[in-house]
């Protein structure tokens, strides 16, 4: 069995992840971390398994970490245990470039799957969209995303991935063709760029759709989560594919793709 450290086991993934570990037979709860002061803490989250603050005693408990929380919790987790050799699974989004780096330093010390988007879905509608992208090069492309009230990072890191992998297929530079913000005299639309536009309404879990429009007609490529369920289980897919791997920074396609 692979113990699992829950990292943020309060949150709304942090509680599918626990369910998700629960069912798997060949995993379970080693320890779960909340952040110091939650009013949750010492509560019995998994069998004998107590909600808990003290990061090394938990991943002393564990083999394998998920994590979905805040970047500077990830970072502070994930540099404590690549200290320790525990491997990490990260699904927060939100790092700027310097925690970035950071988590490129831990993956030479432990292998680390980081992914913006956990669902098997959102992973093939990646491919989907770097081939529609080189094949309607000169297709104006617009990517649009809704996300809970709640979500406090936009555009979600999910979003920037579709738009990454068009960028990448049609070999531009994401940073020089990205358009964020549209308001007042825009004029025309600039050529080549790529729209990048946020929702944020209700309790959506997340949806995506990348549409390609050219003359007289529109492509519109859309992913909708329908429950967190679906990230907590390709998570719980990484953690155990990360077992017994070389120290690296690894995808969710590299998990897909074995
Ligand atoms: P949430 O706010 O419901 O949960 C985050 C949890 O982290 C909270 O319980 C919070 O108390 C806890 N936390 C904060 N600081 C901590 C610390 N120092 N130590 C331990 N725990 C700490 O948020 P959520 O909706 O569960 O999303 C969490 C993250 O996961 C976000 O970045 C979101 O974008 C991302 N996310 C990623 C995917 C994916 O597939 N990669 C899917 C859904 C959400």
């Amino acid at each position: 069995m692979t113990r699992v450290l829950v990292n943020g086991a309060e949150g709304r993934m942090g509680r599918a992840v626990l369910e998700v570990v629960a069912g798997d037979p060949d995993l379970q709860v080693g320890a779960a971390l909340e952040r110091a002061g939650h009013h949750a803490l010492g509560r019995e989250v998994s069998t004998g398994i107590k909600l808990g603050s003290d990061i090394d005693a938990a991943l002393a408990a564990s083999d394998v970490v998920i994590d979905f929380t805040l970047p500077e919790s990830t970072l502070a987790l994930v540099e404590a245990a690549a200290s320790r050799g525990v491997p990490h699974v990260i699904g927060t989004t939100g790092f700027d470039a310097a925690g970035l780096a950071r988590i490129e330093a831990a993956a030479s010390r432990v292998p680390i799957v980081m992914a913006a988007n956990f669902s098997l879905g959102v992973n093939v509608l990646i491919d989907l969209v770097a081939a529609a992208a080189k094949q309607l090069a000169d297709y104006d492309l617009e990517v649009l995303e809704m996300h809970h009230s709640r979500k406090v990072d936009a555009p979600s890191g999910t979003a920037l991935r579709l738009a990454q992998a068009a960028a990448d297929a049609r070999g531009v530079s994401l940073d020089e063709e990205a358009v964020y913000h549209r308001e007042g005299n825009t004029g025309p639309r600039e050529t080549g760029s790529i729209g990048m536009q946020t929702l944020r309404a209700g309790d959506s879990v997340g949806e995506h759709t990348v549409y390609l429009a050219g003359p007289g007609e529109r492509i519109e490529l859309s992913h909708r989560a329908l429950s967190r369920s679906n990230f907590a289980s390709g998570a719980a897919r990484a953690a155990k594919w990360l077992i017994g791997r070389k120290s690296a920074l690894y995808s969710m396609q590299d998990v897909i793709k074995g």
